[in-house]
């Protein structure tokens, strides 16, 4: 029997994407100028509540310009997780910096407690400067991700970055939507806690401009330093005169179209993936060794990707699920490869990474697109209930 495919996590673009394309197609504003990319900026500043919002090509490129507004240098260290996308991590090297590899608690995210230990005991304070022991390094900025759209402790992760005077710069590729319902951070935003936050509009991003990224901040000055980077740091246009190395990072505004029609439809994904969520969760929380993990309370998750977690009450591994699933013609993955593993990370300090690798071994990403029906979503439990 063929089955039709379900994919991991896929684009929805049945709003007014194309009415707004073509729009930016027919008026000939295609390019890194025009009114979509304006209109996008504002709106996505006033629904996650910035200051001010800065496009660009991707989410890679905003935490680049992000490290580079912190003024991060070949000098400095910076702290991010080990158990994220690469991308996280690699802007770290593009400034010629080199990353401090942190471990992550039972939401996936950054470990706080840790962090503090860290900091504490194999670092010293010394004129205001985060100073590593081991290098003697300046530890100037640390990037928090928000993992699949659940918040970090920013909490604890903002008072120990007031300590220690790290810059926070916000991952929150995954976590447009998601915000605090309470507590000292009530009604704020994943992405405008910290100094700097950076979202992705990739395509498998909860909403998509194709390719894309946005810069926000509360911070004027760091607004504007992203917009000159951004856009090859002109200081007078007419005069082709620049002041400092900058990027070809701007949107455009055949993107910026593509992403406003999304950025309209963003509250009713966060909608449907809540739904599809509990769903999941209540027919798999009944199958022995398989458990979806929750998002964090006291917050408004946007829901984007599930973890399902397995443990060895189940009949099969990790991989040998995700080649259960395959063989139904259903997409599922593994969590990321911790980033401290990799080749171009083998050198570099990692501080007591544990959970982060009891976690890889056991976390599977399901489908979890907002086209997703509930039919299909009940195949791909079905399929975990047929190996006992
Ligand atoms: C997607 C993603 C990025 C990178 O965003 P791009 O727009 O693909 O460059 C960075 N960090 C995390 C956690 C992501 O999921």
């Amino acid at each position: 029997m063929n089955q039709k495919y379900i994919p991991l996590s896929v684009p929805n673009l049945k709003g007014r994407e194309l009415e707004y394309v073509s729009h930016a197609i027919e008026t000939e504003w295609v390019s890194s100028g025009g009114a979509y990319i304006d209109a996008f900026e504002k709106q996505l500043a006033a629904y996650v509540g910035a200051k001010g919002a800065v496009a660009c090509q991707s989410g890679t490129a905003g935490l680049h310009i992000a490290l580079l507004c912190c003024g991060v240098t070949q000098q400095d260290e910076v702290i991010v997780p080990a158990l994220t996308f690469i991308a996280s991590v690699n802007p770290v090297r593009y400034v010629g910096a080199e990353p401090i590899f942190m471990d992550c608690d039972d939401s996936l995210n950054l470990d706080a407690e840790k962090l503090l230990k860290f900091c504490e005991e194999e670092c010293r304070l010394i004129n205001d400067q985060l100073i590593n022991k081991k290098t003697q390094k300046h530890i100037k900025a640390i990037i928090v991700v928000h993992v699949f759209g659940n918040m970090a402790d920013m909490e604890k992760i903002m008072e120990i970055a007031k300590i220690f005077h790290l810059y926070v710069i916000e991952d929150a590729a995954e976590a447009i939507g998601t915000y605090y319902l309470e507590g000292k951070y009530g009604g704020q935003y994943a992405g405008t806690i910290g100094d700097l936050g950076v979202y992705s509009f990739n395509g498998n991003k909860i909403i998509t401009t194709g390719g894309g990224g946005m810069i926000v901040s509360h911070n004027d000055q760091l607004l504007k330093k992203s917009k000159h980077l951004t856009t090859q740091a002109k200081k007078n246009e007419l005069y082709f005169e620049h002041d400092e190395v900058g990027y070809n990072y701007r949107m455009t505004n055949l993107q910026a179209a593509l992403g406003l029609a999304q950025l309209e439809r963003l509250e009713e994904f966060i909608a449907i993936k809540k739904r599809n969520f509990e769903l999941y969760k209540k027919n798999i929380e009944k199958i022995p060794g398989l458990a979806m993990l929750a998002f964090k309370e006291n917050t408004r998750p946007n829901y984007w990707f599930y973890s399902l977690y397995c443990n060895a009450d189940y009949p099969l591994n990790r991989d040998e699920i995700i080649g259960l699933l395959a063989s139904s013609s259903i997409q599922a993955r593994p969590i990321w490869a911790l980033i401290c593993d990799q080749k171009p990370y083998l050198n570099n300090q990692a501080y007591r990474i544990e959970k982060s690798r009891m976690y890889v071994k056991h976390i599977i990403n399901l489908p979890c697109s907002t086209n997703l029906t509930e039919e299909e979503l009940l195949r791909v439990v079905g399929c975990l209930n047929s190996s006992f």
